[in-house]
């Protein structure tokens, strides 16, 4: 395979880089943000497609991510577990379509039960580079305005957000999310409460803190943090699991997660392979995405 630049050093790009390694191509990354900088460090990170429309794409992307992390877990891949879900529906509400890539997906009264992959992004992203590195590959930190500044055979665009001034793309936009991070009362098991009347609510116990959520604010690109968002997260999550209350805060994070009209856009264009728009899913889909970039590029 011919020598490959993956543009985008989030979860998408590393994980592209890996599978076109796999592939046998020799794969330079270049990425304005070092991975601990980007969206995906901000991540939760659970595997749930998150506002993403249903779309038999997704479903197979989420099903070979969800089967990949899965035997990360079992091997002890740094940050890699399987997470108990307790989902509160609060209404009467259909089997949900992703439902098949999750094993053990059951309906109790008033909430859905399943066990699905969490990812602590920071040592994930770690481990994702020096993999990576061990491989012979290289990244270099800069920023490029055009796609004509790299004179590389293919070029994966995995930029997230940043595709929509390389491309020109309209049908991407933020949609933005703040989170607190807190110790960890003793808490095993993910709890989500999306129609919550105060807000949606995420709690995400992981090895030593949790993550606390959430917002989803549609078009919105601040990403500073807002000191009444994060009050108002806590009191909803605890609400939901009164063990959180008095936990120390231990981080307050933001992140603009790049979302698609249309869903996420894997495809070639003359040398360009994008594979960016993922929305508030990125760590659900990467590996799925990851090896069809690889398939795209022995075509290409
Ligand atoms: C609060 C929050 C919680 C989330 N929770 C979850 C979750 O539980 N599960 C889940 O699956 N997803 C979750 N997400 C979504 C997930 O974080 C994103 O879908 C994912 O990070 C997108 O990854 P990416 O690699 O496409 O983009 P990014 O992580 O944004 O990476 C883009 C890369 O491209 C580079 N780049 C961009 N433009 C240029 C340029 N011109 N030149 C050079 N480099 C460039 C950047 O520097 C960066 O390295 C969450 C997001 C937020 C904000």
């Amino acid at each position: 395979m011919a020598d490959v630049v993956v543009l985008g050093a989030g979860i998408i790009g590393l994980t592209s880089a890996l599978a076109l390694q796999e592939a046998g191509a020799e794969v330079t990354v270049v990425a304005a943000e070092q991975p601990l900088d980007t969206v995906s460090a901000v991540a939760a990170a659970v595997w749930y497609p998150t506002r993403i429309d249903a779309d038999p794409r997704v479903l197979g992307w989420g099903t070979r991510t969800f089967e990949v992390f899965k035997e990360e877990a079992s091997s002890k891949t740094p940050g890699v577990t399987m997470r108990p879900t307790r989902m509160i529906t609060r209404q009467a509400t259909a089997r949900p379509w992703w439902a098949p890539a999750v094993p053990d997906f059951s309906e109790e009264p008033g909430e859905w039960r399943f066990t699905v992959p969490a990812v602590e992004m920071v040592p994930y992203l770690a481990h994702l580079l020096d993999r990576f590195r061990r491989n012979g590959g290289t990244l270099n930190t800069r920023e490029i305005q055009s796609f004509d500044d790299l004179d590389a055979t293919t070029v994966v665009n995995a930029t997230g957000l940043g595709a929509a001034r390389l491309t020109g793309d309209e049908h991407l936009y933020p949609i933005r999310g703040q989170v607190v991070v807190v110790e960890n009362p003793g808490l095993t098991t993910s709890i989500r409460d999306e129609h919550h009347p105060l807000g949606p609510v995420y709690i995400h116990p992981r090895s030593r803190d949790v993550v606390l959520g959430g917002t989803f604010e549609v078009g919105d690109a601040d990403r500073t943090v807002r000191p009444a968002t994060a009050e108002a997260i806590i009191e909803r999550t605890t609400q939901v699991e009164p063990r959180l209350a008095g936990a120390r805060i231990l981080q307050h994070l933001v992140g603009l997660r790049p979302a698609r009209h249309g869903g996420p856009r894997v495809e070639v264009e003359d040398r360009i392979i994008h594979a960016y728009g993922h929305s508030g899913a990125g760590m659900t889909l990467c590996w799925g995405t990851a090896e069809e970039v690889a398939r795209l590029a022995r075509e290409t």
